[in-house]
């Protein structure tokens, strides 16, 4: 079983349910006593939250890529950045390190191809709906049309994310919100599916709140992090 290099912490409540969805796919692949091996490297999330709304990408990359060097340094076999929006330095990370980096947006896209999904919603921060670093990728590598939320949605979803999840704050009337807009999303655009964009939105919207299949980056990230460590 290789080893698995997580770098986390942004945020931490999001980063402890990947630690937990890792062993429980282990476990369920080996059985027994079996657990992930894991290097993992968290950080002060209150640091790169600062630095990404004051528009310094330049300072989270270097942050995220010494930690991403520190995990390699301590003999991971790859690397999963546990967030969607950090993805946008990823590039920049990956030039730093020489192990692979598992993408969040390739696992989740491989999902909805093998579903058969041709066109999806995309919740996340502003950053990752608005910005082409990730629904671009998807467009461009897997041709799935993706759907953001208009820019009040937007700017409610995001608002959400940095104020309540993130902090695990879970409020039925954001859940109501998110809901709603799924459902717009649904009627109006004909999505098929909805990617929960942002690691932890599953912490607020579950299978059988929408009609549509709901695709959770955190929890297919980790089981592709976990099918990579096993089997390749
Ligand atoms: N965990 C979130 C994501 O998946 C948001 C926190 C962050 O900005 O990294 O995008």
């Amino acid at each position: 079983m290789k080893k698995i290099g997580m770098l986390g912490g942004m945020s931490w409540e999001s980063t402890h349910t990947y630690y937990k969805l890792i062993n429980e796919a282990v476990k369920e692949e080996l059985g027994g006593l079996h657990s992930a091996k894991i290097m993992m490297s968290s950080v002060d999330f209150a640091e790169i939250e600062k630095f990404q709304h004051s528009g310094d990408w330049k300072k989270t990359a270097e942050i995220l890529s010494c930690e991403a060097k520190s995990i390699e340094d301590a003999n991971a076999d790859f690397l999963i950045i546990c967030t969607n929006t950090m993805h946008k330095v990823a590039p920049i990370i990956e030039k730093n390190i020489t192990i692979p980096i598992l993408h969040i947006a390739d696992a989740t896209a491989q999902k909805l191809q093998k579903d058969g999904i041709k066109k999806v919603a995309l919740l996340g921060t502003k950053f990752t709906m608005v910005e082409d670093f990730y629904k671009q990728r998807i467009i461009d590598n897997f041709g799935i049309d993706v759907i953001i939320p208009n820019e009040k949605e937007q700017n409610l979803i995001h608002d959400i994310i940095y104020k309540e999840l993130c902090l695990g704050v879970i409020k039925k009337e954001s859940r109501d919100s998110y809901i709603k807009i799924i459902k717009r999303l649904e009627k109006e655009c004909e999505v098929e599916g909805v990617i929960l964009g942002c690691t932890e939105i599953a912490m607020l919207i579950k299978q059988g709140y929408v009609d549509i299949p709901i695709y959770d980056t955190t929890k297919i990230h980790a089981q592709a992090a976990v099918q990579k460590a096993i089997f390749s």
